[in-house]
């Protein structure tokens, strides 16, 4: 049997198989839909992140069915110790209605292949290895499947696979998405940020670690440098330490990186044993596309799920909670659209998922983007962490606010602070 016949006619194709891209299958082969994903990459596969996951992370796991607590592999954290302005404070993760009070790490080539096969169990048909070259576009130009080929293999045949809906789901580089004209918008934040893993005896902490501000030497008598820093334990003896810059617009945030982050490093206590002999691979950075930057995200056919639609936070760099958050809000739509009767019918309920992704993220984003202003100058960063740190009932509303821990209904007297303030900004 060819792969082209292997594949037939999906309902659905999803490229790309990162957490956004499984996320989305798995939702769709839950509800029965037949769904094809192709991934360029065999899995297991690296990808340049933090390997941070958040509540909010936590809760989109859950909801692919698997529980953290019952299989090994997920290095649980309680909160998050943060360091600036000469202060150090530890912000447990708030437990809510609808978030668990943990956060997990856990490195990209186990945490993506792990969901992948989730996806997989649940139905979906996944192909590896193989890189989708185009959309297929429609006489009315609407996107009506794609065309693949193996990876590295140009000059084969390329195979072309229709589909009712397309998800673009690719990351960053949104392929697709460019392929039809959908741009980045430039007046929205963007970052870059560098990673390297340590083998260090600190690998099995309970805490993450958020630096606000870089210093080249000891604070105050040294250089501030651009940015912010992580140390996150991945558990087995393993930390994954990066630094990333953010600016309000697309403009790059050009930084010598490997530069600052060796000088950063060096600062770091001893006892992470944060030395080059202990570096596993080399410090490697990706952009971080914010804010929606990239809309609308559903247009005649084709979706854009995670990176490929923009939609990192700005608060903080996460990423795979909003791309698993929208690979299941597009699934449910996608799910809604099948079953109507007409071509209209199933146009009007696909116009919902640009606007579910509007009312879960819009309005706080557009506060992100407020955030983004001030703390891309490191001199109002060193002000804020200096005076804001040692107000202890600040920082717990803070600390939702830039974690997205805040229930959107009901709550405490933060929550609702915050869902007022989300609801008036503008939803981007
Ligand atoms: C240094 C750094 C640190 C970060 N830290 C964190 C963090 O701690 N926590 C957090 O939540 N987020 C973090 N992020 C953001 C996070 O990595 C992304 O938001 C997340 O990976 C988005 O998931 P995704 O599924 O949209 O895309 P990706 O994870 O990028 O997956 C895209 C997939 O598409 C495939 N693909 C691409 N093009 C094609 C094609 N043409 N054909 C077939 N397949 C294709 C790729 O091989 C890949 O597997 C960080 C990012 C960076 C750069």
């Amino acid at each position: 049997m060819t792969v082209g016949s292997e594949i037939g006619d999906p309902q659905v194709v999803v490229v790309g198989a990162g957490p956004g891209g499984a996320a989305t299958a798995y939702h769709l082969a839950t509800a029965g839909i037949d769904v094809v994903v192709f991934d360029k990459a065999t899995f297991p596969r690296d990808k340049v992140c933090g390997d941070g996951l958040t509540p909010a992370a936590v809760a989109e796991i859950l909801a692919m069915g698997i529980d953290p607590n019952a299989e090994e592999g997920w290095q649980k954290n309680r909160g998050l110790t943060v360091i600036g302005g000469g202060h150090r404070i530890q912000l447990p993760w708030p437990e809510s209605s609808t978030l668990p009070g943990y956060g997990m790490a856990r490195a990209r080539m186990d945490l993506d292949h792990r969901l992948l096969t989730q996806a997989k169990r649940a139905g979906a048909r996944v192909f590896e290895g193989m890189t989708v070259t185009e959309p297929l576009r429609g006489r009315d130009g609407a996107v009506v499947g794609v065309r693949v080929v193996p990876t590295g293999e140009r000059d084969r045949d390329p195979i072309d696979v229709k589909a009712r809906y397309v998800v673009d789901a690719g990351g960053a580089s949104a392929r697709l998405a460019t392929a039809v004209g959908l741009a980045k918008n430039p007046a929205r934040p963007m970052a870059v940020a560098a990673r390297a893993y340590f083998t260090s005896p600190r690998g099995d902490e309970e805490w993450m670690e958020s630096h606000l501000e870089l210093w080249d030497g000891p604070r105050g008598e040294s250089n501030l440098l651009p940015g912010y820093g992580w140390i996150f334990p991945l558990g087995e003896g393993t930390v994954n330490v990066g630094l990333g810059s953010v600016s309000s617009s697309a403009r790059a945030t050009k930084l010598p990186y490997r530069q600052i982050f060796t000088r950063w490093v060096a600062t770091l206590p001893e006892e992470w044993q944060l030395t080059p002999v202990h570096q596993r691979g080399d410090l490697r950075s990706a952009p971080l596309p914010m804010c929606h930057n990239r809309t609308p995200h559903y247009r005649a056919g084709l979706l854009l799920v995670g990176d490929a639609g923009g939609m990192i936070s700005p608060f903080n760099g996460e990423g795979i909670a909003p791309a698993m958050q929208a690979g299941r809000l597009g699934a449910q739509t996608i799910v809604q659209a099948l079953g109507r009767t007409s071509r209209a019918g199933a146009e009007a309920a696909m116009s919902a998922y640009p606007r579910a992704i509007r009312d879960a993220n819009g309005g706080y984003y557009s506060l992100g983007r407020l955030f983004v202003r001030l703390i891309e100058n490191p001199e109002i960063m060193r002000i804020c962490t200096t005076y804001g740190l040692p107000r202890p009932t600040l920082m717990r509303f803070v600390h939702k606010l830039l974690s997205d821990g805040f229930e959107r209904r009901g709550g405490d007297g933060f929550d609702r602070i915050l869902q007022a303030l989300t609801a008036m900004a503008p939803k981007v």
